[in-house]
Order: structure tokens, then sequence, then C-alpha cells
């Protein structure tokens, strides 16, 4: 099972990926989580993306492409993937595109997770993630056990300084320019999956398997 999640910053695609990446024993490839770890780890990658990312804007495509190409060429990505947060951009499905089509394995769903902005302002503001897993949660909708700390790995959960306000503005701006034209793109190929991210997060999930067709 080949998936991309596409959706608004916010919208749950993580949230998501991380199921469906558990129910198929898949891969979850985050490029907003490599890019963070790079950032983190003070490489040449991560010192490039790092103004883009805390302006709320987009890192280049020519920083992402290659660096999914290759990690979806790994063995461990033989039975699918999912991807999160990749494409975001027009170039980047099609790059996407051509490296599948060269590894004669196309994606088989790109996963809308539809939310209106309304709704994302206020998930944003309480999304918490971790430091040293990346994984989520929200103070309302998906606490941890213990405020502050990661359930999986005990480290310190923070506000991302791109979930900040003003930050989400641009990123939805961003989104609307940049990403929401490839709602149309999978459609055109019959690989769109539509669900309603305003739901709850187990039936958002339970959509979208239905629509992976289990
Ligand atoms: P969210 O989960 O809120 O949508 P991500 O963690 O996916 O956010 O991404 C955080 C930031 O990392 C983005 O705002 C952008 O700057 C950068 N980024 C992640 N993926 C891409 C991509 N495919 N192309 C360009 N920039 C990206
Ligand atoms: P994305 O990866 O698209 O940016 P996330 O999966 O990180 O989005 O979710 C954004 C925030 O909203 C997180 O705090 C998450 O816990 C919360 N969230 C995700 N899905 C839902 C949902 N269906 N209902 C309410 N809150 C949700
Ligand atoms: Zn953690």
């Amino acid at each position: 099972m080949r998936v991309i999640m596409l959706g608004a910053p916010g919208a749950g695609k993580g949230t998501q990926a991380v199921r469906v990446a558990e129910k198929y024993a898949i891969p979850h490839i985050s490029t907003g989580d490599i890019f963070r770890a790079n950032i983190k780890g003070g490489t040449e990658l991560g010192k490039k993306a790092k103004s883009y990312m805390d302006a709320g804007k987009l890192v280049p495509d020519e920083l992402v492409c290659d660096l999914v190409a290759d990690r979806i060429a790994k063995e461990d990505c033989a039975n699918g993937y999912v991807l999160d947060g990749f494409p975001r951009t027009i170039p980047q499905a099609e790059a996407l595109e051509a490296v599948t089509k060269k590894l004669g394995a196309e994606v088989d769903y790109a996963v809308n997770i539809d939310v209106p902005d309304e709704a994302i302002v206020s998930r944003m503001g309480g999304r918490r993630a971790c430091v040293g897993c990346g994984a989520t949660y929200h103070v309302v909708f998906n606490p941890p056990k213990k405020e502050g700390i990661c359930d999986t790995c005990g480290q310190t959960l923070i506000l991302r300084d791109d979930d900040k306000p003003e930050t989400v503005q641009t990123r939805l701006n961003v989104y609307h320019d940049q990403t929401q034209p490839l709602i149309d793109f999978y459609a055109e190929r019959g690989k769109l999956a539509t669900v309603d991210g305003t739901r709850t997060m187990d039936e958002v999930f339970a959509e979208i398997l239905e629509k992976l067709g289990e």
C-alpha cells in the first residue's frame, strides 16, 4: 500500500499517517519530521530548511524531492509507505510520479483530509509535539497521560514555533496557493480519496480504511 496524506497543516495527516502505517506495517515518512531532525542535528540541510520553516513557508522543492526519492527506494519501503507532508507542490507531485514510475510502483491513493480553515486554527493552538520522537498530542482532543510529557518516550512536549497563530495563517495561505492544487492532480489520476477530517480521530481513521478498501 503506497499512500500520500494530503490536507492543510493541522488537518490530522500525521495523526492518521501513524495509524495507517501501523495497520499495513509500512514506514511513516514525514518530511516535516525529517527536517526537524536535521535542524536538531545541526546538519547542512537543517540549516538551509530552518528559515523557511520558521517563516511558515515551504522549503524549496530541490531540497526535498531527492531526499524523498532516496527514502522510498529503501528496502523497508518494498511493501509500501505512507508519505506525510509530501508532495506539497505540483513540481513535487510530478517528481514523485517520475520516481515511482521508474521504481515500477506507483502511489495507490492520495488521502485528502478535509478540514475547514476555522477548525485548523484551534487545532494548531492546542497541538503539542514531542521533542524526542515527534509524536503529536492535543491539549483537549488527544492529551498525554501526564501533562507536558510524551506517553511513548517520556520526553518534553512543546508548542512548535510555527504553530503560533501568526505563522499558522501564513501556512494556511501557502497551503491554499501551493498544495491544494494537488487535490485535482490526484483526482485526475483516479487516486483521490477524500475523508471528512472534522470528525473524531477514530471516525476519520475508519473512513480512511473504508476508502482504502478494507
Ligand atoms: P504540518 O504537519 O503542520 O502540516 P509539517 O511538519 O508537515 O507540518 O511541515 C512543517 C514545515 O516543514 C512546513 O511548514 C515546511 O516549511 C516544511 N516542509 C515539510 N514538508 C515539506 C515539503 N514537502 N515541501 C516543502 N516544505 C516542507
Ligand atoms: P497535520 O500532520 O496534518 O499537521 P496533526 O496530525 O499533527 O496534523 O494534527 C494537528 C492537531 O490536531 C494535533 O494536535 C492532533 O492531536 C489534533 N487532531 C488530529 N486529528 C484530530 C481530530 N480528528 N479531531 C480533533 N483533533 C485532531
Ligand atoms: Zn516522544
